[in-house]
Order: structure tokens, then C-alpha cells, then sequence
């Protein structure tokens, strides 16, 4: 027998309409069926079907598939650290920051992630699986859930997990977060990150979603960039400023590099220089950010100083970069933190 529970979210309209027909529903209870779930509606919230359809759709699926397992808030701005539940037992981490012009959530992509960037806490126990576009919708409902009289304005793909090996359902996610009839967030309002697997941003920079692309580049050479990202030993700097390009053109928009600065290994003044004079004439943006100390692996953050030193060069060379604020620095905010925290205080 199968018993694999169909996550009704992460369908698209047109298959939820083929689903429902082969059921025996009228098709244009397709349309019901999805706005109610991406209003975040459970089925006994759904009064306008019939109990029997409800009865159905229950039978063979889930209808919420994410649930908030535990939350913290940073006394310090408010910002608010989610642990999500899938159906399967497994968690992942979300991060809900309140800014002047939205709210803006960080949600999950894979659970874990096996990229292995030396200083990243989600890559320490490799990935367990990829999450689906519903469960992804899931943890944008809950953070709304949350929240009154206020929606999730904004979303980043900056928590555990590589979007673009998690790439079906990403996209899937993207084109179903925006759909009009659906939570229509636009897509301009969301960010994608990638470590910088060259293949996917490719294809991605012709899916026709116009999204931010930020890529975690992390280092201004090659051999910086191996000793902490093992992506770096698959794709060269330039074959991935390359990729960076090519979405530009195809988008129109800005590419973002993120660039955490790890103290003695890329923070150097002349580390900046050799940045600024690859990003030279590139339609693009530099988020600098102090790097979160991961004890684990001896790679420590540096001091404001540090970060200004750095943030001067690249202006006078006229690459547009600005300071990354941190947020909900008491509450684990950073990626992967949480999660490896409940995790460890599971097993003691
Ligand atoms: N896999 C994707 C998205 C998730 S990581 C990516 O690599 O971009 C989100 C961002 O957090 C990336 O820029 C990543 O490099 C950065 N990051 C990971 N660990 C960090 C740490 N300890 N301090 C600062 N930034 C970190």
C-alpha cells in the first residue's frame, strides 16, 4: 500500500486541479482548495467544501505541513529565532527580523547541508534531506502565524541549506510564494543565496524569476577561497563571477556578494584591494559581514575596525558595499546555531 502523504501546498493550481478530478471533485474546487492553504487554513477551517472532500484530502494529505517546535526572541531588537517541525520529525531553523520596511524571514532550503564551508554551522553533521516547496511555504505561514496585523514582506533563502541543490523545489517554492492567488509575494522582495554551483545559477538566470542573487564569495582569490569553501576546488572564482554575469544580463538586476570576514584569512586591507579590483565595472553589491564565530573550527569574527578598514577600501574604489547589521546576536541568529543547540541538548 502507498501511504505517502501529498503535501496538497506544493502543488501548482493546474495539478491540484488533475489531483481533485481524479478524486471525482468538480475542477473548479481546485481553486478553493488552494487559496484556503495558502491563507495557511487547516481542513476543518475550510467551510466552503464539503465534509467529504475535506474527509478526502485529509485521507490522502497533509494540509500545514510546518509547525513551530520552539521560538526565541532577542532581547536586544526583537528579532525572533523559530525552530520548524516537519512531518517527518526532522527541524530546521528560521529567523524572523522586524525591519522599518517589512518584515523579513530567513527560512531553510535542505535539512543541514553538505557543502561544507569550514565556517558554517550547518554543514557540520552533512544534509539529511532536501526540504519540499510545501515545507518551505510552511515555515513563511508559520512566521505569519505569528505575527498580527503584519505579513512576511520579505523572504532570504539564508538558512541551513544550498538552494541551488535543493534546486526543483526551490523554484517550485518561488513560483508558488508569488502566485497571485497565493501569499503573491513579489518576487523582488526575495534573495536567494548561493555558495556558487556554477551549472543551476546558470539555468537559474533563464527560469525568468526575477529574484536577488547573492553569492557567498567569501574570498577576493582562489586560494583563499579553497582553504574555507570546498565548492571553491569544483568552480573557480572567475568561472563563478562568470555565472554572476550571465544572470545580470539575463535579469537586469544586481548580483549581491556576500563576504564574511574571518580574521587572518580574507580581512586584510589588501584582501580588499584584490576584491575591488575583481568586482571592478560588475553591476553589484558587497554585504560585509563580521563572521559568527563557529568554536568548532577555530575561525574567529573581527573587530569594527576591521570591518571599517575594509568598507574603506572598497568605497574608494567605488564598489558599492555597506556593513551587514547583525541581528538577534543572543538568540544563536546565526545559521545552523539553533538547531545544532537543541540538537545537542536532545542528546544529553
Ligand atoms: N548555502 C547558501 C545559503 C545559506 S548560508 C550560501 O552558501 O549562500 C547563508 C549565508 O550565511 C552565506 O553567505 C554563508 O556563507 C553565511 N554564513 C555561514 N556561516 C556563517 C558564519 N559563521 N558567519 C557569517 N556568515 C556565515
Amino acid at each position: 500500500m502507498e501511504n505517502k502523504q501529498i503535501q496538497w501546498m506544493g502543488l501548482y493550481p493546474e495539478e491540484l486541479k488533475q489531483a481533485l478530478s481524479e478524486m471525482g471533485e468538480k475542477p473548479f474546487r481546485a481553486g478553493q482548495v488552494f487559496s484556503w492553504l495558502h491563507k495557511g487554513a487547516r481542513f476543518e477551517e475550510m467551510t466552503n467544501l464539503s465534509l467529504a472532500l475535506r474527509e478526502k484530502l485529509r485521507e490522502r494529505g497533509i494540509d500545514q505541513p510546518v509547525a513551530i517546535r520552539e521560538t526565541r526572541v532577542s532581547k536586544l531588537d526583537g528579532t525572533q529565532k523559530f525552530l520548524f517541525a516537519l512531518p517527518d520529525g526532522n527541524c530546521v531553523e528560521g529567523v524572523l527580523m522586524r525591519y522599518h520596511y517589512g518584515a523579513t524571514l530567513c527560512i531553510s532550503t535542505q535539512v543541514g547541508c553538505k557543502m561544507g564551508c569550514r565556517f558554517c554551522a550547518s554543514t557540520l553533521d552533512g544534509c539529511v534531506r532536501n526540504l519540499t516547496a510545501a515545507e518551505m511555504l510552511g515555515e513563511v505561514q508559520c512566521a505569519n502565524r505569528t505575527m498580527e496585523g503584519e505579513r512576511v514582506h520579505n523572504i532570504v533563502l539564508m538558512g541551513s541549506g544550498e538552494p541551488m541543490d535543493n534546486y526543483d523545489d526551490v523554484v517550485r517554492f518561488l513560483r508558488l510564494v508569488s502566485h497571485p492567488d497565493g501569499l503573491n509575494i513579489g518576487l523582488r522582495h526575495i534573495s536567494v543565496s548561493t555558495c556558487g554551483l556554477v551549472p543551476q545559477m546558470k539555468r537559474f538566470a533563464e527560469e525568468g524569476l526575477p529574484v536577488t542573487l547573492s553569492l557567498s564569495l567569501h574570498a577576493p582569490n582562489d586560494e583563499i577561497r579553497r582553504q574555507i569553501m570546498p565548492v571553491a576546488q569544483r568552480y573557480t572564482i572567475e568561472e563563478t563571477l562568470d555565472a554572476c554575469r550571465y544572470y545580470i544580463e539575463k535579469t537586469g538586476r544586481r548580483v549581491v556578494f556576500e563576504y564574511a570576514l574571518i580574521d587572518n584569512v580574507n580581512a586584510s586591507p589588501e584582501c580588499a584591494e584584490e576584491l575591488a579590483g575583481r568586482l571592478r565595472g560588475m553591476q553589484c553589491h558587497v554585504n560585509l559581514i563580521p563572521l559568527n564565530t563557529v568554536k568548532e573550527r577555530n575561525l574567529f569574527g573581527v573587530t569594527e575596525k576591521q570591518v571599517q578598514a575594509f568598507l574603506s577600501v572598497l568605497e574608494r574604489r567605488h564598489i558599492s558595499a555597506t556593513r551587514r547589521r547583525e541581528m538577534g546576536d543572543d538568540i544563536e541568529g546565526a545559521c545552523g546555531q539553533l538547531r545544532k543547540k537543541v540538537l545537542r541538548e536532545g542528546q544529553s
